[in-house]
């Protein structure tokens, strides 16, 4: 079912649109076409079946989005923050498994090559990886550290021109088949270093999670790592403590906050263009004043979110978004997506739990994203270290090493 908007009802209340450049709003549009003609009529299916639309990826390739803001130089489109936060929020628009499956890919994996990659390393792998016939994973959560991913236990040690990766990961986006995986581990001195393993490597194994009950249609694996051996080469120049990997966290942290907002956006049009066509009690139900309460908040919610996003982006921009600026806007905007998914899906009554309504997806997909890339009260730890000067994500902080922002 494509989204059922009259003219004039939609969710930009703000007019934001009037901020948009002309390219901007073309990404938004090529990218809101893409997944209402070929996300939306088929991903209730995968999502149902727990299996991943592996027949998008080409047509998501054609869409040259892959690589956001890397410059084309490097074979990516070079496209503002603005724009990239907006394909994401129109990809959780259509739908939360497949913005999780392009976040892992053009997010973190390529964000990690782009940021703490030696040039060589960039022109080796970004371009194919732009081109989407390079699909990349990014392992850093291991089983016994989520939040706390700061005291990662996997190691590579050196041996000649090798190194040799030995642990576990857990949560791991794509990674049971993506060409390669950023695997993040600590070397012989202790240092944290990203290192690119290639599919086929021996000794690596990624099983699929099965099971989940949020963005069923995007794989995650737990992976083992026995003996894994990568060239020298393949360790990322510019990682060396954990420091670096937030580097890249920060920098795609922003994207799950518009993420956030296309889950809300997307139950808050349905929920709308239900409310419409519903009539109880012999009158549609935007008829009554407490659904008109409830849209009216919805939309409050949104155009926060909107807001706060776009800023955001320029920010970015700007160079000027520090760490807390991105947590607050996760935390502000998975809060609120999951309160605005919430009233969408008590407004459909009974036919909100079923998927063929699509609010149910939603539903169940801003779970996810209130959890990864750093949980709700890890974001709000993030805000309070900036804005105290003092780190309380473990009772002893001063004897802790500094944690740092998760995945
Ligand atoms: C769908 C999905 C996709 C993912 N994709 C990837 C991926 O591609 N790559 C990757 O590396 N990881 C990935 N992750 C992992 C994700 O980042 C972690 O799940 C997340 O950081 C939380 O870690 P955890 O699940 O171990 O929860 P835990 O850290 O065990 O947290 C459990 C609870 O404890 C709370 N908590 C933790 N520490 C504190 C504290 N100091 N004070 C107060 N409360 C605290 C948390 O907020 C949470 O409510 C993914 C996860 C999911 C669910």
């Amino acid at each position: 079912m494509a989204f059922e908007l009259a003219p004039g009802t939609g969710t930009d209340y703000y007019l934001l649109e009037e901020l948009l450049t002309d390219e901007e709003r073309a990404i938004r549009d090529k990218v809101r076409a893409f997944c209402d003609r070929e996300v939306i009529p088929i991903i209730s299916d995968y999502w149902q079946r727990e299996e991943f639309p592996f027949e998008l990826i080409p047509k998501m390739a054609a869409l040259r989005i892959a690589g956001g803001s890397i410059p084309t130089i490097l074979g990516c489109p070079g496209m503002s923050a603005v724009a990239m936060g907006l394909v994401a929020m129109e990809l959780s628009r259509g739908d939360g498994s497949v913005s999780a499956f392009f976040g892992v890919h053009s997010g973190l994996a390529m964000m990690a090559i782009a940021l703490l990659g030696s040039n060589e390393q960039r022109m080796r792998w970004l371009p194919p990886m732009a081109r989407m016939e390079r699909i990349g994973a990014f392992a850093l959560t291991e089983p016994d550290h989520g939040s706390d991913v700061v005291l990662l236990e996997s190691r590579a040690r050196r041996e000649g021109d090798e190194y040799v990766i030995d642990g576990e990961k857990r949560w791991i986006g794509n990674a049971s088949f993506a060409d390669l995986t950023i695997v993040w581990a600590r070397d012989d001195e202790g240092h944290v270093g990203g290192f690119i393993v290639e599919k086929g490597t021996p000794g690596f194994e990624a099983e699929v999670i099965r099971g989940k009950t949020s963005k069923r249609a995007v794989w995650q694996a737990n992976v083992r790592l026995r003996g894994v051996r990568v060239p020298v080469e393949h360790r990322l120049e510019k990682a060396r403590t954990f420091k670096d990997t937030g580097k890249v966290l920060v920098a795609t942290r922003f994207g799950v906050a518009w993420e956030a907002l296309g889950h809300a956006v997307a139950a808050y049009e349905l929920a709308l263009a239900y409310a419409r066509r519903r009539v109880q009690f012999g009158r549609p139900l935007v008829a009554y004043q407490d659904v008109q309460t409830r849209l009216a908040k919805m939309l409050a919610e949104i155009t926060s979110m909107q807001l706060l996003s776009y800023r955001l982006s320029q920010l970015v921009e700007q160079r000027w978004m520090t760490e807390g600026m991105a947590s607050l806007a996760k935390m502000h905007n998975a809060q609120k997506a999951r309160w605005v998914v919430a009233q969408a899906r008590d407004l459909l009554g009974g036919n909100g739990i079923l998927l063929d309504h699509h609010v149910a997806r939603h539903w169940a997909d801003v779970e996810a994203v209130y959890t990864y890339e750093g949980t709700d009260t890890i974001q709000s730890l993030i805000v309070g270290r900036e804005i105290t000067g003092v780190s309380a994500f473990a009772p002893h902080a001063e004897q802790a090493q500094p944690p740092q922002p998760p995945v």
